[in-house]
């Protein structure tokens, strides 16, 4: 791909094969892409010009936000990376973010006004990626999604144009914003409105010995369990053989009241098996989690699995997640709970539909090179498929690839069907093509 009018329009901010930092400025948190050109854009007119240039040679554009999806590394086409617009401004509980910042960035400066929105478990996770495609994160049950907290936001679209996306002015786009990945445009500022969080009660579980009846009381404790809690439970391989054995539970309460966040875990706690490791006031920055950089010594392994949005997760379904993460030593098991506003939503109110699911739930085998062989990786594919259809949607945050396979499965026919006649109208010729794409 010939970059030159490219480099004319955008002196210094175009990085290609041969030039300094290539390498830099084409990492992701899974890999090293193998784009043709990154743009690294300082404003929301570098933004336009990328991708009007795009436009008119035909590359297909892959845009950076947080640079944290499985599939960063696509071959070819143009990348467009955010990371430079990365404001955060709060304006009463209104919080104006760049497209390129990260959540742990929001989560600081949204604290100094006791302020909060639910985004993930990390901080260096994009506020891009992450609220395009959902976003499930400590304040699901009570709050929704982090893109239910989208108010409003400002994209670059396939036709270089600024738009700014409300309900009043775009609402099909906004829409599609909530849910329906990057395919309608690069968004140069998200609009959120946040809650007050002046602190929360985090706590850690042990969890040992069979996982099977803490899940059910898990279930269980959250079918009537205030909004103010939500919890995860993850069963991770120790990685350095010297650490403890198990799994755990965490579970986030909002604001800081631990007596109510104790009463609120008491069925958890007084299950066999169950241990107290910690459980106090936070800070909610103090929470998030951070994932270190790729390291090209140590590539991230290959991940035989899925994941699963369950609206009725029955013993059934909890048996064989657990009997996966028992077949496979190297595998991971990750429940968190939803349900409370997350499903106050209408299913067709937003681009994300599976409002009924109660639990979101991923297992996968690490595909390493000697751990596992072709039988047992052909028994884990089997044993996911026949997990996946025990639920009402692939949440497509989690997936490990944009292969088109996803697309159907992440959204009902009704809401693929408008998000179609969306992506026709504001992207006919398909120039954000490097998601979960919706084809025009
Ligand atoms: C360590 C880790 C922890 C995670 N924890 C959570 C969690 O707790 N909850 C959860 O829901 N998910 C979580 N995820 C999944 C996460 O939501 C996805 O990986 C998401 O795609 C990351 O967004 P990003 O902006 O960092 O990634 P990127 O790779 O930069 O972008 C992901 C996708 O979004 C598009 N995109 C990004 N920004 C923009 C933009 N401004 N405009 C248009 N398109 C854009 C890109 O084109 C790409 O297709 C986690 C992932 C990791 C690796």
């Amino acid at each position: 791909m010939n970059v030159e009018g490219l480099r004319s329009a955008l002196p210094s901010a175009v990085v290609a094969p041969g030039d300094d930092g290539w390498d830099a400025a084409r990492l992701f948190h899974s890999g090293i892409g193998e784009p043709d050109a990154v743009v690294r854009a300082r404003s929301v007119a570098d933004v336009q010009a990328a991708v009007r240039w795009a436009s008119a040679v035909g590359a297909p554009v892959m845009v950076r936000g947080g640079g944290h999806s499985a599939w960063g590394s696509v071959p070819g086409g143009l990348t467009i990376d955010l990371s430079a617009l990365a404001d955060v401004a709060v304006d009463g509980s209104l919080v104006s973010v760049g497209g390129g910042a990260t959540w742990g960035a929001v989560a600081h400066e949204l604290a100094a006004h006791g302020l909060g929105v639910s985004s993930g478990d990390t901080a260096s996770v994009g506020v891009g990626g992450l609220t395009l495609g959902g976003g499930i994160g400590w304040m699901v049950r009570a709050w929704g999604l982090a893109s239910d907290q989208l108010e409003s936001a400002q994209l670059v679209t396939a036709a270089g144009e600024v738009v700014e996306a409300t309900d009043a002015s775009h609402p099909d786009l906004l829409w599609a914003l909530r849910g329906g990945g990057g395919n309608v445009g690069v968004v140069t500022r998200f609009d959120f409105r946040a809650h007050a969080l002046p602190s929360v009660v985090f706590a850690t579980l042990g969890v040992s010995g069979d996982a099977r009846p803490v899940l059910r009381a898990m279930r269980d404790a959250l079918s009537d369990a205030p909004r103010d809690l939500t919890v995860t439970f993850m069963d991770v391989p120790p990685m350095d053989p010297s650490a403890p054995e198990g799994a755990t539970i965490t579970a986030c309460w909002i604001g800081p009241d631990e007596i109510a966040a104790r009463a609120a875990l008491l069925p958890l706690l007084a299950l066999e098996g169950v241990t107290e490791i910690d459980l106090g006031v936070r800070a909610y920055p103090d929470i998030l989690l951070d994932a270190p950089d790729f390291d090209p010594a140590q590539p991230m392994p290959g991940f035989v699995g899925g994941n699963a949005l369950i609206a009725d997760l029955g013993d059934d379904a909890i048996d064989r997640l657990v009997a996966f993460r028992e077949a496979h030593p190297a595998s991971v098991l990750f429940l968190r709970s939803l349900g409370g506003a997350y499903g106050d939503a209408a299913q067709d109110s937003t681009a994300f539909a599976a409002r009924d699911a109660t639990w979101f739930a991923m297992a996968g085998a690490f595909d390493i090179p000697g751990m596992l062989d072709d039988d047992e990786r052909a028994a884990a594919v089997a044993e996911w498929d026949a997990i996946e259809p025990l639920g009402v949607g692939v949440y497509g945050n989690f997936t490990t690839s944009i292969d088109p396979d996803w697309v159907p499965r992440m959204y009902p026919p009704a809401t693929l069907s408008r998000l179609t006649g969306i992506k026709r109208a504001w992207d006919p010729e398909n120039l954000f093509s490097r998601n979960h794409n919706i084809c025009p």
